[in-house]
């Protein structure tokens, strides 16, 4: 029988204080390592995109890449990791945003998007919003545009959306 997004929806795990007291962490890793769940998740994004003028998926380190990577694989694009200071190698934009305490820079590759090519962001969860607001303006300082901003998982209650309002936002699953 086929999967579905529901069957992923029940397959995450939720851990009280993680990484730390106060976080109910949403594990994904259940829906990973079930061939059927992972493929629904693909397939969900697939489904939505197919015939969509994308030409590059960009992602965020690190949960985004299991599902950025396999969808660029599936949709025949490209794939772009955004990742955390100091760990690509060539010429690269940053973006600094804020955290609960203190700040997070993220990184691209200057070259990563042609100009004005449509990007498909993509994340495991949408939380606070203030990753992938980063992100997307990375992406945009870059050159690419934006075509929609993806998440397996939104945390509604947290309101991330509020700093995604410029954007095309969609996430199947949401708590
Ligand atoms: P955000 O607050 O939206 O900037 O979230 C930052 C990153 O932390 C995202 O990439 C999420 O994958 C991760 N994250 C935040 N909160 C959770 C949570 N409750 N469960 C799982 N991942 C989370």
């Amino acid at each position: 029988m086929t999967a579905t997004m529901a069957d992923v929806k029940a397959a995450i795990r939720d851990v009280p204080n993680f990484p730390k007291a106060g976080i109910l962490f949403k594990d994904i890793t259940p829906a990973l390592s079930d061939p059927a769940l992972f493929r629904a998740c693909i397939d969900h994004f697939a489904a939505r995109h197919r015939g969509n003028p994308l030409k590059k998926i960009a992602a965020i380190e690190s949960r985004g890449f299991i599902f950025g990577a396999a969808l660029a694989d599936r949709l025949g694009i490209g794939f772009v990791p955004i990742r955390k200071k100091g760990k690509l190698p060539h010429k690269t934009a940053e973006m600094t945003y804020n955290l609960e305490y203190g700040t997070a820079t993220i990184e691209a590759h200057l070259d990563a998007f042609a100009p004005g090519e449509n990007v498909l962001l993509i994340d495991d969860v949408l939380a606070t919003g203030g990753t992938a607001a980063a992100a997307a303006a990375l992406v945009e300082k870059l050159g690419g545009r934006i075509f929609e901003v993806a998440f397996l998982i939104e945390l509604s209650f947290l309101n991330g959306r509020s700093k995604l309002a410029r954007y095309s936002l969609h996430a199947p699953i949401a708590f």
